[in-house]
């Protein structure tokens, strides 16, 4: 698709969703639950769905970060803080996809010790739990590296019945995510 073209299709979806939305805003004339998230979602970029659609939920319920990968870098992890501490997060998932390409070939560049060029060693270091681990099981690594790291940074939230972190996989196909 030339990138004009591709500009102008979210130009045109915006303006299909605001024409649905009314005065609410928010599309479907469904009541705006914004700055009230009860859960954080951090996805991957290049999952299918929205977090929004796949959990049904409305508009500014749920805080979500997608990144390559579903990794977690520095400015990312700041940002899950600012959700627990400041917001109304109760809970994070970190969602994986099956046949995600990043994180495959993720597992494939670290494995095969691969020297790659520009920023791609910075999303390299942002995924976890891999070396040695291919395909679905390299996925599920990282998904479970992720929740890791969190547990680490987040732990008092955690002991003191805060805050729950899990981890879990979308799976493309039928749709279903299931927790880790
Ligand atoms: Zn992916």
């Amino acid at each position: 698709m030339p990138p004009q073209q591709a500009v102008a299709r979210l130009i045109e979806g915006n303006k299909r969703f605001v024409a649905r939305a009314g005065a609410s805003g928010n599309g479907g004339g469904a009541p705006v639950a914004a700055a009230f998230p009860f859960a954080a979602i951090v996805a991957c970029a290049d999952s299918v769905a929205a977090p929004d659609l796949l959990f049904d939920q409305l508009p500014g319920s749920l805080f979500v970060l997608r990144s390559a990968g579903n990794g977690i870098d520095g400015g990312s992890l700041g940002g899950l803080e600012f959700a627990v501490e400041l917001m109304t997060v109760s809970a994070i998932m970190v969602l994986g996809h099956t046949n995600c390409r990043i994180v495959e070939s993720a597992a494939k560049a670290v494995s095969g010790n691969l020297a790659l060029p520009d920023h791609l060693p910075a999303l390299i270091a942002s995924l976890a739990g891999l070396g040695r681990v291919y395909g679905q099981e390299a996925i599920t690594a990282n998904v479970v590296g992720q929740v890791e790291k969190l547990i680490r940074v987040l732990d008092r939230r955690i002991r003191v019945g805060e805050l729950q972190v899990v981890g879990a996989v979308h799976d493309l196909a039928s749709g279903e995510v299931t927790l880790l």
